[in-house]
């Protein structure tokens, strides 16, 4: 196995959907391989991070304020579209 195969397989091996064959492959090429054995690391930590803050939910608070700026926005953008045409039809 290279670094090319390992990265292929990196998601599978973190999902734990590998075969057992193909496992042995990957930690002899970790054990061999400081750059790969880095690339685990920093995506264990990353999934770590991520599990860690779960359940985490956008607040709701904060999502409506956010759709209301974005529906504010969209409406002004189409009143001033539809007011240069009239303007313009009116010339
Ligand atoms: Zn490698």
């Amino acid at each position: 196995m290279n670094c090319t195969d390992f990265l292929a397989k990196l998601t599978d091996y973190f999902d734990g959907q590998i075969d057992a064959e193909l496992l042995t492959e990957v930690k002899e090429h970790l054990g061999s391989c400081h750059h790969c054995e880095v690339v685990v690391d920093t995506t264990r930590q990353t999934i770590d991070v991520y599990r860690g803050h779960q359940p985490y939910e956008f607040p709701d608070e904060l999502s409506s304020k956010l759709r209301g700026a974005i529906m504010d926005r969209c409406r002004k953008h189409v009143e001033t579209t539809v007011g240069e045409k009239t303007s313009a039809g009116v010339k």
